[in-house]
């Protein structure tokens, strides 16, 4: 019931684990750093 799922971050590649509803997982980014990084390329 965790919720937890595992994913990729699209900017360093590392792995991460996040809640599939939160915004990680929506935008596939490890951190709000890597976010920003991610679309500002
Ligand atoms: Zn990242």
């Amino acid at each position: 019931m965790s919720g937890l799922e595992r994913y990729d971050c699209d900017n360093c590649e590392k792995a991460f684990k996040a809640h599939s509803a939160s915004n990680a997982a929506a935008n596939a980014y490890c951190s709000p750093n890597c976010e920003s990084e991610g679309k500002g390329f």
